[in-house]
């Protein structure tokens, strides 16, 4: 089995691969797997978190192009990360402009983004 073959695992699941799924799958050995994988992690072909599957520690793969897409789209709104994540301010929810800008970008998609560029993010508190 090639890197090639496992990246085409990869990519076939949207959700992460694990990686002890992935030597089993493709019948190949974990050692080799393991090799394959850190030749796809060094070349950014994919990232992987640790996970348990079972009791045993393991990763989980996922391809690099979609790996942002898959776990933090709840946290992003036109590649805008959620801004109350690690925010350290004194928080007045109903009168933060981050938040309002990032919930009138989900709202509004794009043309929220062309909207708020024209009308200024303090005429959003109001
Ligand atoms: S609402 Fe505003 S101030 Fe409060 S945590 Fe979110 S970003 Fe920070």
């Amino acid at each position: 089995m090639s890197a090639e073959e496992a990246l085409e695992y990869i990519k076939l699941h949207p959700e992460g691969a694990l990686q002890s799924d992935l030597w089993k799958n493709l019948k190949i050995d974990s050692r080799k797997c393991s090799r394959i994988v850190a030749k796809l992690l060094k070349d950014n072909l994919i990232t992987r978190e640790v996970e348990s599957a079972d009791g045993i520690r393991t990763y989980r793969l996922f391809c690099a192009e979609k790996s942002r897409g898959r776990r933090f789209d709840p946290l992003l709104a036109l590649d805008a990360f959620e801004p109350c994540a690690g925010c350290i301010e004194d928080c007045v929810p109903e009168h933060c402009s981050k938040l309002s800008e990032w919930i009138f970008s989900i709202v509004m998609g794009v043309e929220g983004e062309v909207a708020i560029e024209k009308i200024g993010p303090l005429k959003l508190r109001q």
